[in-house]
């Protein structure tokens, strides 16, 4: 595999997913530049963000809430975000998941996670993508924090029509039946700090309907962390 990667690394340079300039080998999907200009906005100390935070206040009880990168004009976090969904760089979502765990370990942890938990897409379309960025980030955060990150716990039943045109409460009601637990594994989900993670929040009402779900079953804690917020 190393061989492998080394190999099609010199036939086809990396590009950097948010300058596009071709990267060095250790810079992989984000160049040196990027990477330290990266919008990052986690306080310190950490505390939840609090239009993040806001968005669920009295919705679900929560232990913390937060977004590593801002969203904005000039920031490079739309180029991310792009790439994640339409460029086909898994990479880059794990990247993100480790840079962020290692933010977190220096500043303090607010909860050590026991279970990282992916929104789920519907497995056509992940087919289709070849991967679920949320998953893939939640690998990323894992492997640095030593925990576990688990996709076959909290599924997605159907596709979502699209939302954008809808007020806030259908947006709600056209959540509340699309995800579901699978019945064998929620037994995983006891006495466990959970972090539920996504790309990115928008409305919040995927992240509602998916932690809802989770906190309804007898777990210890409920977190939301995403790469960014719109
Ligand atoms: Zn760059």
């Amino acid at each position: 595999m190393g061989l492998l990667q080394d190999m099609s690394g010199l036939l086809f340079p990396e590009a950097c997913c948010v300058c596009g300039i071709e990267t060095q080998k250790a810079e992989r999907c984000l160049c040196h530049a990027c990477r330290m200009e990266l919008p990052i906005i986690l306080s310190d100390p950490l505390a939840s963000y609090p239009p993040f935070a806001k968005k669920f206040e009295g919705l679900l009880p929560l232990q913390n809430a937060f977004s590593f990168l801002k969203f904005g004009k000039g920031t490079g976090t739309r180029q991310i975000l792009h790439a994640l969904k339409y460029g086909q760089r898994p990479e880059l979502a794990w990247l993100l998941g480790y840079m962020l765990a290692e933010e977190l370990l220096e500043r303090g942890l607010p909860t050590v996670p026991d279970l990282i938990i992916p929104v789920p897409m519907h497995k056509a379309k992940e087919a289709d993508r070849g991967y679920n960025q949320a998953m893939v980030f939640a690998q990323g955060l894992a492997e640095k924090l030593a925990c576990q990150p688990s996709d076959k716990i909290l599924l997605k039943k159907r596709v979502t029509e699209t939302q954008t045109r809808k007020n806030k409460l259908a947006r709600i009601l056209n959540m509340k039946e699309v995800f579901v637990l699978d019945a064998e594994r929620k037994c995983d989900l006891m006495d466990k700090n959970i972090w539920l993670v996504d790309d990115v929040v928008t409305t919040g009402s995927t992240m509602l309907a998916s932690g809802n779900l989770l906190a309804e079953e007898p777990i210890r804690s409920l977190s939301m962390v995403t790469i960014a917020m719109a």
